[in-house]
């Protein structure tokens, strides 16, 4: 089999990659290990409930944004019904230690005027964040299209300056507000202390200037890529696990499958960065940069109740309101591994479907999880696991269950389990390295991977590239596609659209 160019993984960076080398009139084709598509944004049904795994929100689909334009240039705009949050939309967000609730809502203006009413001594320093959230974000091209892209990014890849922890205290004295303004790090998976501020304006700019579903959620997404890919001719091969890249007279010749050869000049790879090395042959790559891949340090991963409600009406507003119980202070992300249970959250995105009338009684119990919580399990064969494994788990998610109903209620105490996502599921069914949420950190301890490699013809994209979320892992697709094709004039292409 032959084609230009093999997109491996379909996920949202390899379907972006894929749609924008096929309407540039290359012949792609993507290979997938899993039997579905879609990577983490697909959906899956229990009882009739569909549940979202990696896509409850974005931002970026407003009126001139960049997630719109992109998906306009693409075709499959027209193909999604997207549903902007209402004004009343918030991260309705508990500190545990002083009981105080604040609504983090999804519009600078509004989050301000809550803010400012909530820590009335912080006023100065809130409206100063927030400029210099817009600030950041006026420079930065997915926010301000008429900038071009490549010295941007040049140095998105060797970061420097403040952390956004050094921003806030700074500013402000309040722990809370540390917390309160530290929450986006849950979207992209690093602690306020190892983030530069480029990295958390590209998340929380977007958040503060409002976010959007879709409906049938992220399976949507995919179908919508799916019907515009079949349109221009892409192959999209499941259940083909790339074992390895070809290599000829020191460039890109292809990829061995499960399935057999595939023969190829360019090879885009999705998957985990650190992944790569078991593809290509020994000495292919310097031993440094071996070493940088090899030692990547990931964000968190989940663990994730799916389970049905009886009163979704509960807490108020499920559907447009995601409820959090968080610590105070800048340690947000750090896991406290004998109660892991106590920093939760509980969001309905199904619910926002307007077709499903089963999806109103689906909720997700989230917490943050580590490796260290389910490696003793993973000696257990896979799909074979052990029934201590399986006691862990409804455990765990008893534990959780118990501690929403004592934070949000009688009904919350009675959700139902259906499935339960750990860092192992995680871990097999997105192939993330310990069930990495976001794949690579993006810190500012670390190098970030570039989507060019040393070999002629090979490429990286997705999450581990450029930033986590559907925004950063679309952008990632656009960004590899325009290596290949020329940057700038693909993002001239893209800009157009807004
Ligand atoms: C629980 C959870 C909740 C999230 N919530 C949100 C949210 O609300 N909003 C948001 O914007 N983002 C969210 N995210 C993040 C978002 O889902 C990801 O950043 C994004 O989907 C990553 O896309 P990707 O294409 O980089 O990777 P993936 O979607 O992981 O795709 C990579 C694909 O490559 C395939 N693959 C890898 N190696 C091989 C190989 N050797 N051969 C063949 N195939 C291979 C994999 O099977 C996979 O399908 C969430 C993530 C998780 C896990």
């Amino acid at each position: 089999m032959k084609a230009e160019i093999v997109v491996v993984g379909s996920g949202i960076s390899g379907l972006t990659s894929a749609a924008l080398l096929a309407k540039k009139g290359r012949r792609v084709i993507i290979l997938e290990r899993n039997k579905r598509p879609g990577g983490a944004l697909k959906r899956f049904t229990r009882r009739g409930i569909p549940f979202d795994i990696g896509f409850h929100y974005s931002g970026g689909m407003g009126k001139g944004e960049i997630l719109r334009a992109l998906w306009k240039y693409i075709g499959v705009w027209p193909r999604l019904a997207v549903l902007p949050f209402p004004e009343e939309g918030n991260e309705n967000l508990r500190i545990r230690d002083s009981g105080r609730v604040v609504r983090a809502f999804f519009s600078y203006d509004r989050l301000e005027d809550e803010l400012q009413r909530v820590f009335p001594d912080e006023k100065q320093g809130i409206s100063t964040y927030l400029n210099k959230i817009r600030e950041i974000s006026s420079t930065i091209p997915f926010f301000n299209p008429d900038l071009p892209l490549t010295p941007y990014l040049h140095d998105l890849f060797s970061p420097k300056g403040m952390s956004l922890a050094q921003l806030l205290t700074s500013l402000i004295q309040d722990t809370d507000l540390y917390a309160v303004l530290s929450t986006p790090v849950f979207l992209y998976g690093v602690p306020p202390r190892e983030v530069n501020l480029t990295i958390h304006a590209s998340v929380a700019h977007p958040l503060y200037s409002g976010v959007y579903a879709i409906d049938g959620g992220g399976q949507a997404i995919v179908d919508a890529f799916l019907e515009t890919l079949a349109e221009t001719g892409v192959d999209i091969l499941t259940g083909q696990e790339v074992e390895s890249v070809i290599v000829k007279e020191n460039q890109v010749a292809g990829v061995k499958t499960s399935g057999g050869e595939i023969y190829a000049s360019h090879v885009i790879y999705t998957g985990h960065p650190t992944s790569l090395l078991d593809l290509v042959p020994d000495g292919i790559f310097r031993k440094a940069f071996c070493n940088r891949l090899r030692n990547l340090i990931n964000t968190h991963s989940m663990f994730i109740v799916f389970g049905a409600i009886d009163d979704p009406d509960t807490l108020g507003d499920m559907t447009w309101v995601n409820y959090y119980n968080i610590r105070t202070g800048l340690d947000i992300m750090d896991l406290d591994l004998r109660h892991p249970e106590k920093s939760i959250m509980v969001n309905a995105p199904g619910r926002r479907d307007s077709y499903s009338t089963g999806a109103s009684r689906g909720v997700l119990l989230i917490r943050m999880s580590a490796w260290d919580e389910v490696a003793r399990f993973d000696q257990d064969a896979q799909g074979k696991r052990s029934a201590a494994y399986r006691k862990w788990k409804a455990e765990s998610a008893d534990k959780m269950i118990e501690q929403a109903g004592r934070l949000w209620g009688d009904a919350c105490s009675r959700i139902e389990p259906l499935a339960i996502g750990t860092p192992l599921t995680f871990r097999d069914r997105l192939g993330s390295p310990m069930g990495a949420t976001y794949g690579v950190r993006h810190s500012m301890n670390q190098f970030s991977p570039g989507v060019r490699t040393r070999l002629p013809g090979l490429w990286l994209s997705g999450q581990g590239t450029l930033m986590a979320g559907i925004m950063g892992a679309s952008l990632a697709g656009m960004v590899t596609a325009g290596e290949i094709e020329g940057l700038e004039p693909l993002w001239d292409e893209v800009r157009q659209c807004r």
